[in-house]
This record gives C-alpha cells, structure tokens and sequence, in this order.
C-alpha cells in the first residue's frame, strides 16, 4: 500500500474534476487498458485495476470526501479505519453496466469455480453525538449463513454427492464468442446449468434444501472509534456471506448514523454552539459557564463583550480518527441575552443605568441630531475575537 498513486494523478485529472471529467478520464483509459484489449499483458491488467480502484472512490461522493480528508489511509486498517471498505469484494458491474455495456454486450467476467471470498454485509447502527465523540461498543443483530453441517455445504443428499455439471465440465463458465468494437472477443459467462459451481446436485439436503447454507441470528459486536463521524463505516472482518469452494468469509461493513445534538453541531473536527451570557457579565466581563462535550468549562468573558462574538475552545473538539489525542476545537458564539418580565427595583436600576451613560430613553424633541452612532454590523466587526 506504501507505493500506491494518488487516485486523482491515476486518472490524470485534478482533484477538482467533476464527475463528467472523471468518467471521461476513466472511460479513455480503460479503453486502453481493458485486459480484452490486451490479452496476457500483466502490466496493462495491473493498470486497469489501479484506474477501476481509483474511480470507483472518485465517482462515489462519500468515498471521495473521505479520500480527500484521509488519503488512503481512509480505506486501509483492520476493522477499526474511517469507513474502510474493500475493493476485491466489490461489485464493479455498476461502473461496468455504464461504461462498457454500449461496446462489450454487457457480458460480464466471472470467476472460475476456484475458491471465492463471500459478498460483503451491510449494516447500520445509530449512535447519540457523545458516542460518535469518544467511541463506544455496540451490540448488532445480524442473520449470517453458515455451512451446513449436515451436507457440508455440498447441498446434496447425505449418502448422495453432487454430480459434475455435463453443460461446463465441471469448469462452473462458459465461453462464447462476440463481435465488438475491437474484433471477435472471448468471452465467459457463468454456466446457466449449475451457475457456476460446477457441480448439479441430483437430491437435495433436507435440512438446508439444497443451499448447502444455514442461516440464523448471531449478536456481533461493534467497537466504534472515537472521532467517527455520520455515514462512516467501521469493516468488521469475516462477519460476512460465507466464500464458495472453501473461500474466505466477506467482511461486515456497519455504517454508523449519528443523531443530532440539540447543542452541539460537528463540521469536520471542529465543533460550533452557541452559549447565552448576560446583558451585565457582557458589560462587565467575568466568567461564564460554557457547555463543552467535556463538561462544562468556566471562561473568562472581557469586559465590554458584544453579542455573536466567538470564541474558540482549543482541543474541545472531535478526536482524529488516526489518534484520539489530536482533536479539534469548539467555536462558541456568546449571544447576549436582553433582560425580560424586570420587576420595579431592576427597571428603576436599568434607567438609572441609561441616564448614567446614553440617556437614550429621553425622547429629544428639539428634533436636533444626536450624534451619528456606529452601525450594529460595524459593532460586531470589531468585537470578533478569536483566541488563538
Ligand atoms: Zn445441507
Ligand atoms: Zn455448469
């Protein structure tokens, strides 16, 4: 994985190509590096798989925003990465359907009756702010098949064995000829007799009627790393559909959803809110009690603090994926509060306060001009302060 391109120089576009420019860029390339195209070249193959990885992350929207946070490193680690998920398990026949299916017939290539890893799951779980936060383990209930122990899954009879399919020989494909874009082509498509096993089975297993899987409900538990954010997916390995003629498990991919929270709001790893103070502690400055996904924490407002100032909490925000100990910040914007139902003792202390400072409650009717105050927009321009 150390040596692997970057996906947008694979392509030979730059990272802000639309998806027309990546499809375009893709379609050139795999014209020219399809294996039909260049029978036994090892390089080309290598070349084609390398340009299908790399659309197959830049078309997809979530993939290629985590791509351009994480790198690869998005799509590495061993059950725990942010939102890893596999390329050798995944179907290619979307981008196949789309791209090739106008000069190819749509047929697709399958693999022979060798041993094939399982499909992939898919899962979700939903998880409150404070546990995308700091990590947290989850139960889920998922139905797995499994072999089945009678028939050992052949899907035959016990005391019967399957039969070698006559239609392929045993070779589970077929191959056809096909005229295209480039001439006569080979291609393979899975054997309708026995689709693609190899083998028919004469009488079926009872306990599995002819499946050769049993499927039941298994809890599987789900470790969620601190930092994970909304429409991420943690890889859960051999959690999946089990692999044919003595393949290996698919993975389990849960996709984890996150519910809002009524203060906090996340936008990459930082975290926004806003905290009400006083009208007199924003005059007078002191500390305010500010909510933080760590607890509450005391800040020290200055004196003379306007309203939608904001202030910056370092290190209250979200944790790295990659390590827990890097985090974000929390951006709080302080929203002054107006006093309201004042009883007689306050009104009397806040017009004394008036006729102290502006006297702006005495209605000048000279009609002469007061003097030109500056804007509540230019106000606000000034106080911004960032604690850097
Ligand atoms: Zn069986
Ligand atoms: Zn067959």
């Amino acid at each position: 994985m150390a040596d692997k391109r970057d996906y947008y120089e694979v392509l030979g576009v730059d990272k802000s190509a639309d998806d027309a420019a990546l499809k375009k860029a893709f379609r050139q390339l795999a014209k020219k590096y399809h294996p039909d195209v260049n029978p036994g070249d090892a390089e080309a193959e290598k070349k084609f798989k390398e340009i299908q990885e790399a659309y197959a992350v830049l078309s997809d929207p979530d993939k290629r925003r985590q791509y351009d946070q994480f790198g690869h490193a998005a799509f590495e680690g061993g059950g725990m990465g942010g939102g890893g998920f596999d390329f050798s398990g995944m179907d290619m026949g979307d981008i196949f359907g789309d791209i090739f299916g106008d000069f190819f017939g749509g047929g697709r290539r399958s693999a022979d009756n060798g041993p094939r890893r399982g499909a992939n799951l898919r899962a979700s779980i939903r998880i409150t702010f404070e546990e995308s936060i700091f990590g947290c383990e989850k139960e889920l209930e998922i139905v797995l098949k499994d072999e089945c122990s009678t028939c050992h899954a052949t899907g035959a009879k016990p005391g019967t064995s399957p039969e070698t399919c006559s239609k392929c020989g045993g070779k589970g494909k077929v191959m056809y000829s096909q005229q295209s874009l480039f001439g006569m082509v080979q291609n393979v498509q899975t054997c309708p007799e026995c689709h693609g096993s190899g083998k028919i089975v004469r009488e079926k297993c009872p306990d599995c009627h002819g499946s050769g899987y049993i499927a039941s409900k298994k809890r599987i538990k789900v470790t969620v790393p601190p930092g994970i954010d909304n429409g991420q997916s943690i890889r859960i390995r051999d959690k999946g559909e089990p692999g044919t003629n003595g393949g290996p498990r698919g993975d389990l991919l849960v996709e984890v959803n996150v519910s809002r929270h009524p203060i906090f709001q996340r936008q990459d790893m930082n975290i926004y809110s806003t905290a009400p103070i006083s009208y007199a502690q924003a005059a007078l400055g002191g500390e305010v009690r500010i909510s933080t996904v760590d607890g509450d924490v005391l800040y020290e407002v200055k004196p003379g603090t306007q309203t939608d100032t904001r202030i910056r909490l370092k290190g209250k925000g979200v944790p790295s994926l990659r390590n827990k100990s890097v985090r974000g910040d929390h951006y709080v914007t302080l929203v002054v509060q107006v006093p309201t139902g004042l009883n007689e003792e306050a009104k009397e202390a806040l017009r004394k306060f008036d006729a102290a400072t502006d006297n702006s409650l005495k209605v000048d009717k000279t009609g002469a001009e007061k003097p030109k105050k500056k804007s509540f927009k230019e106000k606000i321009k000034e106080s911004f302060e960032d604690f850097s």
